[in-house]
């Protein structure tokens, strides 16, 4: 299969050769168009897959660009994740037009806050830093259209299954919710459960 057949926004598509794919990778094939169609999705996929860039095309297909509110939120565990994770996006959407940002902790809260007074409209952070500007009301989550959870396990083992709660409580209804996880263990699934509507299931 190819990115082409993907009907992609030409800017996007340019974003990802210019990254270096060629071609998708096996979930890649088999995600994108889900999420592109909307549909809660669930991935069973560890990292070295593709994974990433699977939820990044996804998310930059189907966020506006002349709205500048948050449109998507991806919350992974670990703060070097959530960087990662942002520069993929930002390399991926490099002809798009695109404001994202990673909310971590361990950081002063204040460049946070200069910076979604910016507007961004992809937020990849960790759980913790997210619900805390979130509570401050410094992003708004009245736009944002898709939630992602990467690692999904390693969030449930690092402890943040409240924080994510509390995210997920503070998002418009009707979210579309795209999990990943490398094991799909009874918590993620019970977590899954909640989240999401009729999620289609990928194992990769
Ligand atoms: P991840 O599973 O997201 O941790 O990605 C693993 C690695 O695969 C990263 O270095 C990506 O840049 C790379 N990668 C992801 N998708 C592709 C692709 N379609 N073609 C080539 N490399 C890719």
């Amino acid at each position: 299969s190819r990115f082409e057949s993907m009907k992609l926004k030409p800017q996007l598509l340019k974003g990802i050769y210019g990254y270096g794919f060629e071609a998708p990778s096996a979930i890649q094939s088999r995600a994108i168009m889900q999420i592109i169609s909307g549909k809660d999705t669930i991935a069973q996929a560890q990292s070295g897959t593709g994974k990433t860039a699977t939820f990044s095309i996804g998310i930059l297909e189907v966020i506006d660009t002349k709205l500048k509110d948050c449109q998507a939120l991806i919350l992974s565990p670990t703060r070097e994740l959530a960087v990662q994770i942002q520069n993929v996006v930002k390399h991926l959407g490099d002809y798009m037009n695109v404001q994202t940002h990673a909310c971590i902790g361990g950081k002063h809260v204040g460049d946070d806050i200069k910076k979604l007074q910016q507007g961004q409209q992809i937020v990849s952070g960790t759980p913790g830093r997210v619900v805390d500007v979130i509570k401050r009301r410094n992003l708004s989550t009245r736009n944002v259209k898709l939630l992602v959870l990467d690692e999904a396990d390693e969030l449930f083992t690092k402890g943040f299954k409240e924080q994510i709660y509390e995210v997920y409580k503070s998002l418009p209804s009707g979210v579309q919710v795209v999990v990943v996880s490398a094991t799909l263990s009874k918590e993620v699934l019970e977590m899954t459960n909640k989240f999401t509507t009729d999620p289609v299931k990928i194992l990769v």
